[in-house]
């Protein structure tokens, strides 16, 4: 109170501890003594839990009593809703209005300018920044969380110049950095310039330690004994439910999780409790109802069984079905790739480690694992308020790997964050946005001192980046995208619109090559151009794919625009993009998703997110080939986009621009006759009643629609996810 109270005043104060904060964590005194409430630009470094949230929740409100705005930043989509949750309830107790802006990158979103914290993804910062959204200018703080995402490949690079760009803006606002534990803090902070703070602190004891041969050997010197069940893994397991505890294992691959989780399966399904297996049943039976793919199957009947597996193949409702039932302590234990440990908060009393190694797929080879991942994974044990302390066991494969283990993670420091700006494709498409955006970058001389500023350049200096700046530069200048006169660069119409986009100006570029060679591609001719593109990812060819994409290849390959290669590994390439073509093809003709799951090898999340930047980069090229000139493309593409985006033949868009109407309901609709939204329009309630599946609630809000005007863009985009859940 007595620290509080020369910030805030009475009222805010007791309104604080109504929200739960009755006194300050350590971590958020020594911010306080930092200054980050008067000002100061702070990176601040401290593990998970220990209430670095509430540090920007505070520096927020000093700046909202103020008068002032704030911008809360976030690498992922699901960390950013998490979060605009957690702060809509926050503020909101103080009368501010908070707001999610994650999706559609090709709008400023003025209405944003309304709202007094502004919750987004790093890319959608980006992507309103080269909007020049009109509120930018009025930030006050932003705060960027997890930066230690700086140095992951691709979307650390997409970070580092946005903060770049806003070090480098007029009246630059405070600045809060939220990481975990990293090497070179002080090189970030001096970046930012800002005051580096490293907090060790944890609300939960965290004791580490390697397990092998029914022993655990801890940092601290004591072991513990486990009794064995022949597998490592199951007897840890064991050991940790039978003390009424939760265990996250983690695996290094998708179906390595899968095949542990139904191992360990006949361990937790003995400790279910008696009060929890109507809740288990009956999220098992909503998960089949959502998805009717068999990994979905596999994971609604692990369920039953109190363990679940995690990762990025399921689909976003899945996961949080298996967060949510996690956290709740119904299921008590998960199994999960690495990619839960950067993502979600879900702490265990004990993490496994299963294996340090990981099988880097273009390299060929094994490789250990950083130790940053290490400590991430780690840091989730032990759940506050519920665990005295939490356990980070690593298994080991031999007595020697004990001590290897020791070494190499736990008495290891993490690794110095590295720029990733080298990544040519972040660096052309970012060169493009600062010059068709910043006004007073239009110089190469401006362009040198803009790359100066990046963190890169802090380290090496410019002439490692200048040689492959200019590079690029040329690439856009002989692509048509920017203009040199005089040394001016100036952005052209296209090249504007491009960054506007927020396409890899490559992908433009082969888009416009085609264009150019051709009037007219099949669908699966555009596809396959999606699919090559840079910015979209594909998926990965198998032994067992070989005989059908080649059957495919000797049948349809006259609708497909490229040659074939000669080269084995581009050859590779050229099906995987025949793939991903397929795939996409199918999504449109309505093939269910089970289907698709089943012989594409993929998940649900995989499709949803693949679909998700396909749509996007076909309205990209649709827009581009228009202001081309090219309109039969720019027709195409566009209806192609909106297939893609609804997973639909031509015949249903307009019924699924209904809410509420998703491609199974549509094509119900469509069979009984119902064809257009006139056909809606004049229906009788009864007999739409009659449809399978089509209930009271749903056939009201279909008619209540078609009174008003046509709902929002937004509104549209959401109702995909909408169907699924009321299947
Ligand atoms: P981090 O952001 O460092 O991962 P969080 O801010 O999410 O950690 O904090 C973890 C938990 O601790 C949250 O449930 C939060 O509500 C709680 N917490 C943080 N600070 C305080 C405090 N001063 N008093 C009470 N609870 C707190």
């Amino acid at each position: 109170r007595q620290v509080l109270s020369k910030y805030f005043s009475q009222e805010i104060i007791s309104k604080l501890e109504e929200e739960g904060v009755k006194s300050l964590y350590p971590t958020q005194l020594l911010a306080i003594k930092n200054g980050v409430l008067d000002g100061e630009n702070i990176v601040l470094s401290a593990p998970t839990a220990s209430g670095k949230t509430l540090v920007a929740g505070l520096a927020a409100l000093k700046h909202l009593e103020e008068g002032g705005k704030v911008l809360y930043l976030v690498p992922l989509r699901a960390l950013a809703s998490e979060k605009y949750k957690e702060f809509k309830k926050f503020f909101g107790a103080f009368g501010y209005k908070t707001v999610l802006s994650t999706g559609d990158y090709d709008s400023a979103d003025p209405a944003l300018g309304k709202y007094d914290v502004i919750v987004t993804t790093n890319e959608k910062a980006d992507s309103l920044m080269r909007h020049s959204a009109p509120w930018f200018p009025s930030l006050t703080l932003i705060v960027a969380d997890e930066i230690h995402l700086l140095g992951t490949e691709k979307r650390g690079a997409t970070l580092e110049v946005l903060l770049t760009r806003i070090l480098m803006s007029e009246d630059t606002p405070q600045l809060l950095g939220l990481s975990a534990t990293i090497g070179n803090l002080e090189d970030v902070a001096r970046w930012l310039h800002a005051k580096p703070v490293k907090v060790d602190w944890r609300p939960v004891v965290l004791r580490e330690g390697v397990y092998y041969d029914e022993n655990i050997f801890f940092a601290d010197g004591s072991t513990r004994r486990i009794d064995s069940l022949g597998n490592s893994v199951l007897s840890l397991t064991y050991d940790t439910l039978r003390e009424s505890g939760q265990v996250l294992i983690f695996s290094p691959t998708r179906r390595a999780a899968v095949a542990e989780a139904k191992k360990v399966a006949n361990i937790s399904r003995k400790f279910v409790a008696e009060g929890s297996k109507r809740v288990l049943q009956e999220a098992s039976r909503k998960l089949v109802s959502l998805h009717a793919d068999k990994l979905t199957h596999e994971l609604a009947e692990l369920l039953l069984r109190g363990v679940a597996f995690h990762h990025a193949g399921l689909s976003g409702d899945a996961r949080e079905i298996v967060e949510d039932l996690f956290r709740a302590g119904h299921i008590k234990a998960v199994v999960a790739t690495p990619t839960l440990a950067a993502g979600v908060n879900l702490p265990a009393r004990r993490v496994v480690i299963t294996d340090y190694r990981r099988y880097n797929v273009e390299l060929g080879y094994q490789e250990s694992i950083p130790v940053m991942e290490y400590k991430q994974m780690a840091g989730r044990a032990g759940r506050p308020k519920f665990d005295k302390e939490g356990e980070a066991i690593l298994i080991a494969r031999s007595f020697e790997e004990v001590e290897y283990l020791f070494k190499k993670y736990i008495y290891a420091e993490p690794e110095n964050l590295q720029s990733q700006l080298g990544s040519e494709p972040v660096l052309r498409s970012q060169l493009l946005a600062v010059i068709s955006t910043d006004e007073k970058i239009r110089s190469m001389d401006m362009l040198e001192k803009f790359l100066g500023r990046t963190f890169f350049a802090q380290r090496y200096g410019t002439f490692g980046i200048l040689p492959l700046a200019r590079k690029n530069l040329e690439k856009l200048i002989a692509g048509g995208l920017i203009e040199e006169k005089n040394g001016v660069l100036n952005p052209t119409f296209l090249g504007k619109r491009i960054a506007e986009l927020y396409i890899d100006p490559d992908t433009a570029l082969e888009g416009i090559r085609l264009f150019k060679e051709h009037e007219s591609l099949e669908v699966l001719g555009y596809l396959f151009l999606v699919s090559k593109t840079p910015d979209m990812t594909t998926i990965g060819v198998r032994r067992g794919d070989y005989e059908y994409l080649e059957e495919v290849l000797e049948d349809r390959g006259r609708e497909i625009p490229y040659q074939v290669p000669q080269d084995e590994i581009e050859y590779e390439f050229f099906l995987s993009y025949l793939k991903t073509a397929l795939l996409l093809e199918d999504w449109i003709n309505e093939v269910p998703e089970d289907s698709i799951v089943e012989k594409y090898d993929v998940g649900p999340g995989d499709i949803y997110s693949l679909t998700q930047t396909a749509e996007w980069i076909s309205f990209s090229l649709s827009q581009i080939a228009e202001i081309l000139g090219f309109h039969e493309h720019s027709v195409k593409l566009s209806i192609l986009s909106k297939r893609i985006a609804h997973g639909v033949k031509e015949e249903l868009l307009e019924l699924v621009a209904l809410k509420g109407i998703g491609r199974v309901r549509a094509r119900k609709l469509y069979e009984h006759g119902y064809r257009s939204i006139y056909d809606l329009a004049v229906a009788d309630e009864k007999e739409l009643l009659r449809i399978p599946g089509f209930g009271p609630a749903l056939v009201k809000a279909i008619k209540q629609q078609l009174k008003s005007p046509v709902e929002s863009q937004e509104e549209v985009e959401g109702e995909r996810l909408e169907e699924a859940e009321q299947i």
